[in-house]
């Protein structure tokens, strides 16, 4: 049977090899991926490195050194988002604090936001969980009001924008990831834009005395990626989900993951892909706009709504089961359909042990992002996708009741 993968992104085997030559042979192809990224972005610099999560530890940490402010060791993240997020707030030395989400956008709720005390705050996080923007426009102001400093994480949000702005360009730090999932891969990657003198100064001196990742790590990346553009063909995938140990899909803790900066070869792949970002963006909105419509049709469901200025990219479809007794026969039923429905991370951060002991009492109740961790689905929009994807959809969340 074929199985429609829940994310991912397709690499022919021209553009295998066309960022196969580029990785090896031109010398300055990080360098070219980098500009590329920090113009998009509206940045003047950008850092590639090994992964999103070592990415988001130097951000944090620069803009420790950036601020002369010692008191100010707090991090407002989401209370649904990536678990690599707190796991990466902890492990650059600062405080996780919690902010709970509308469950209709999945921003920051905006009213708790306006009601932290800032005075210990060092930066707040957004998400753009799904290449959904933020409402960052008001979350934006609310950091320049306050003095905070902002991460824009659109580890999912590469191609997206709000009111025409990118992305990952709002506020002082942008972040992308070219992990599985995201909306362009090497497999492992991640990459920070700043503009702001006194964090590119801080910046550019942590990532300079970063290790490069070894030469032989990076071979090994890119012979999975060659299995990863083969494999992730409907046709193929559903054999690769039955293996056993790839722990496909599962959300686990994780904090010992080197920083290392970017295996220069693979940026051969991410700028091929980059090249193609604005067309798979777009066939992920067409698919996305189809599942919708279908998902409006059903009783029960309430897909989540972008704000009215966003271009969303879409790295997966969300939406919530008003009844969440009855999601997981709903992501059964899909399944046996050959679709890849998730139900994305399992558990709001205040319900992430790791995560819970570190946190105040005060938000430790989360009640919004404990609602949608219950009842949230993620169906995939990528160009594998058959056009009648929609109607499968329906017909197997019909055949769930
Ligand atoms: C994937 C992700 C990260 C981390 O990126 P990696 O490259 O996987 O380390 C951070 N934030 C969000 C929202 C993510 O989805």
């Amino acid at each position: 049977m074929a199985f429609i993968a829940p994310a991912g992104t397709p690499i022919s085997l021209r553009t295998f090899s066309t960022g196969l030559v580029r990785g090896v042979m031109q010398s300055s192809i990080d360098a070219q991926l980098a500009r590329a990224l920090a113009q998009h972005a509206g940045h003047q610099r950008c850092w590639l490195m090994s992964t999103g999560r070592a990415a988001m530890v130097l951000a944090l940490q620069s803009m420790r050194d950036a601020v002369s402010d010692p008191r100010r060791t707090e991090v407002i993240v989401p209370a649904y988002t990536c678990y690599s997020v707190p796991a990466s707030v902890i492990r650059a030395g600062l405080q996780p604090r919690l902010c709970d989400i509308d469950p209709v956008t999945l921003s920051m709720n905006l009213e708790a936001l306006k009601n932290f005390d800032f005075s210990r705050v060092l930066a707040i996080v957004t998400a753009n969980l799904y290449g959904i923007p933020n409402q960052l426009d008001a979350i934006e102001q609310l950091a320049k009001r306050t003095g905070v400093l902002l991460l824009d994480d659109a580890a999912q949000a590469l191609g997206a924008s709000l009111g025409n702005r990118p992305v990952g360009g709002f506020g002082d730090v942008g972040l992308y990831s070219f992990d599985k999932g995201k909306n362009i891969t090497s497999l492992e990657g991640g990459a920070l834009v700043a503009s702001n003198p006194a964090l590119t100064a801080s910046i550019e001196a942590r990532h300079n005395a970063l290790p490069g990742t070894p030469a032989s790590k990076t071979a090994m990346t890119i012979a999975k990626l060659g299995a990863y553009s083969l494999l992730l063909r409907p046709t193929l995938y559903d054999f690769v989900r039955q293996l056993p140990g790839l722990g496909l899909g599962k959300t686990k803790w994780e904090d010992d993951y080197p920083l290392l900066k970017y295996g220069r070869p693979l940026a051969g792949f991410t700028s091929s892909l980059y090249g193609q970002l604005q067309s798979l963006s777009e066939r992920r909105r067409a698919n996305a706009r189809s599942l919708s419509m279908a998902l409006k049709l059903l009783p029960g469901l309430q897909v989540i709504e972008p704000p009215a200025d966003a271009l969303p990219a879409y790295t997966r479809l969300p939406f919530l089961v008003a009844e969440p007794s009855r999601r997981d026969a709903i992501i059964a039923r899909l399944n046996d359909a050959g679709i890849g429905a998730t139900a994305s991370y399992p558990a709001a951060l205040c319900d992430v042990p790791e995560v819970a002991r570190t946190l105040p009492q005060s938000d430790l109740l989360m009640p919004a992002a404990r609602r949608v961790a219950a009842s949230i689905v993620t169906l995939p929009t990528h160009p594998y996708c058959p056009p009648d994807l929609a109607a499968r959809v329906g017909q197997a969340i019909l055949s769930s009741q």
